[in-house]
């Protein structure tokens, strides 16, 4: 059964859904907005997230400046 993550792209911060095991899942899926692969530990299908309104991203490790 196909299971969904939500998850920024590491390249390029953009809200993506994964979706491990759905159809065109693959070892090394593209971002849908940079185009740069992203490894996986899992077969995944990568997607846009819009559901979520275009907030700016909180970067994590970058919280002290
Ligand atoms: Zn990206």
């Amino acid at each position: 059964m196909a299971r969904a993550s939500f998850s920024p792209c590491p390249h390029c911060n953009a809200a993506l859904v994964y979706l491990e095991g759905a159809a065109g899942s693959t070892m090394a899926p593209k971002c849908p907005r940079c185009k740069v692969e992203i490894s996986v530990a899992r077969a995944t299908f990568l997607m846009a997230d819009h559901s979520r309104p275009a907030a700016k991203p909180i970067p994590r490790a970058k919280l002290v400046p």
